[in-house]
């Protein structure tokens, strides 16, 4: 069946006066107020318009709201943070259901739980655990939201320790595209509760998240050490190993990029290129400082900065470097190795970033999540040592195709070091691409549930698994 963009419907002032009077939050339609900051997505690529956005204010909205499209045939999309760089959360015509009023988060100290509404960022998220020296494994920037990121899988600096985001996930609480209210859990419909854990946006809207937390405390032993770009392939090489060595309460990444003002480097550094090697050891500093050492001491590094800091001000550090609105176009896959010819594909794309805010970020996997079977969760591709991400970023149009080429000869270039790709990291790179986020009996099994819960695709804006029924 064929969602419609634009429909008479909005045209009826009737039908729109009674959908205003069954929404608690707002229905906000092109011209009025919050329109505007409402159909903004974090990429400034993305510029649609659709037809009427419904903020909800819970989950009765939300049925409503899905109700209402369904029954008006009217194309949906869905947006959590607004983070997806794919653009996903927002149409153009239709209706945009936006959580962003849903963001309250809720600990029960007992249990080490915290249940989080669908359009709660992460920083909602962790200021709510923090308060009891818990957090759950999710990102790094903290203006994403919990919601897309957690469906896609979630991962960051603490899961190499405790598992992905959907590992730690308990239970949801979701309204289907019959505008019905289920709760997944292992319990209750576990075949739904299955593909949401990697499955993205396909089964319906999460209003809840009820996740499992760490306890973390409230510091950790924190850190960038910044290398020279001239001695990145040796470097590289080294780090390949080394991190690979290292324990699962010690995480180390990898961002190549010109160096931005950082405090504790030089001035003359600050525009360079740099390999930035930022970390958390979950621990005791001095055990940390320990097994950090060899990274910084081999070679004598532009500057550092280390010790133990706030999580809530690890977790915002990034912040700033990611803001919103900039032009963005990502590619991404898992490596299999990082050998020394994906080393060197790697840094002759880097030393022709088109532009200042590119950059290149190798996470380093493993651990915790590379433990838990394939079949677990929709989230398959679990073993893979790191993920190589090319993160084209800019800020007028007119540079749009060199940056664009750049980030996909990037990809073309590294793609025989590569298997799978995180769904998360997807820009819209079409149907086969998506299918390439997930092994083949976890697809067909993503789309034997898409064809119970959602046979007409009415959740189609998101990495689409059609139903085939
Ligand atoms: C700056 C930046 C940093 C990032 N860092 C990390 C990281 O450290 N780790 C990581 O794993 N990923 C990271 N990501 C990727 C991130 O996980 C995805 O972009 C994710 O989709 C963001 O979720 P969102 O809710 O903000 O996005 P949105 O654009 O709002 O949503 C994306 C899609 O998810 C679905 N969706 C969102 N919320 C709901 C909901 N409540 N119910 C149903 N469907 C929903 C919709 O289909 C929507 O199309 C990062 C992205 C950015 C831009």
């Amino acid at each position: 069946m064929g969602y419609l963009r634009y429909s008479d419907v909005f045209k009826n002032r009737d039908r729109i006066r009674e959908l205003r009077n069954s929404i608690q939050g707002q229905v906000v339609l092109p011209g009025e107020d919050n329109y505007e900051e409402s159909r903004k997505v974090w990429n400034g690529m993305i510029e649609r318009r659709p037809e009427a956005i419904i903020r909800c204010k819970g989950n009765r909205d939300v049925i409503h709201a899905v109700n209402f499209a369904r029954s008006n045939q009217l194309l949906v999309s869905v947006k959590g943070g607004g983070h997806n760089v794919a653009g996903n959360a927002v149409c153009e015509g239709g209706v945009m259901i936006d959580l962003s009023l849903m963001r309250s988060a809720r600990v029960d100290k007992e249990k080490k739980t915290v249940r989080v509404d669908g359009g709660c960022l992460l920083s909602d998220m962790d200021q709510e655990t923090q308060a009891y020296g818990l957090a759950v494994p999710a990102g790094i920037v903290s203006h994403t939201g919990v919601g897309g990121l957690t469906l896609g899988g979630g991962f960051g600096w603490i899961s190499r320790k405790y598992g992905l985001s959907v590992d730690n996930l308990l239970s949801a609480e979701l309204v289907t595209a019959e505008g019905e209210l289920l709760r997944a859990s292992r319990e209750e419909n576990p075949d739904l509760f299955w593909a949401i854990r990697g499955g993205g946006g396909n089964f319906g809207v999460v209003t809840s998240f009820e996740f499992r937390c760490a306890h973390i405390g409230r510091e950790v032993f924190a850190g960038i050490i910044v290398h020279s770009f001239e001695n990145a392939k040796d470097y590289i090489k080294f780090h390949r190993e080394y991190v690979r060595s290292l324990p699962d309460d010690m995480t180390v990444w990898m961002v190549i990029r010109h160096a931005p003002p950082l405090p504790f480097l030089p001035e003359e550094v600050h525009g360079r290129l740099i390999v930035a090697v930022p970390f958390v050891y979950l621990g005791e500093g001095k055990e940390g400082e320990r097994l950090i050492k060899p990274l910084e001491q081999f070679a004598t590094p532009y500057g550092s900065m280390m010790g133990m800091i706030p999580w809530r001000d690890w977790q915002t550090g990034f912040d700033a470097l990611n803001s919103h609105f900039a032009r963005n176009y990502w590619k991404s896959h898992h490596l299999e190795d990082l050998s020394d010819k994906c080393i060197e594909s790697i840094l002759s794309f880097a030393g022709r970033f088109p532009t200042p805010s590119c950059e290149v970020f190798i996470p380093h996997m493993e651990g915790a999540p590379s433990r838990v079977s394939a079949t677990e969760t929709a989230y398959a591709f679990r073993t893979a040592p790191f993920i190589l991400n090319i993160h084209a970023r800019w800020e007028e149009a007119e540079q749009d195709s060199g940056c664009i080429t750049w980030a996909r000869d990037f990809f073309e270039e590294t793609k025989p070091f590569a298997k799978g790709v995180y769904v998360n990291f997807l820009s819209d790179e079409g149907e086969a691409r998506v299918r390439e986020a997930y092994p083949e009996d976890t697809w067909n099994r993503l789309v034997e549930v898409k064809n119970r819960y959602d046979p007409t695709n009415f959740f189609s804006m998101n990495q689409n698994i059609k139903p085939a029924p």
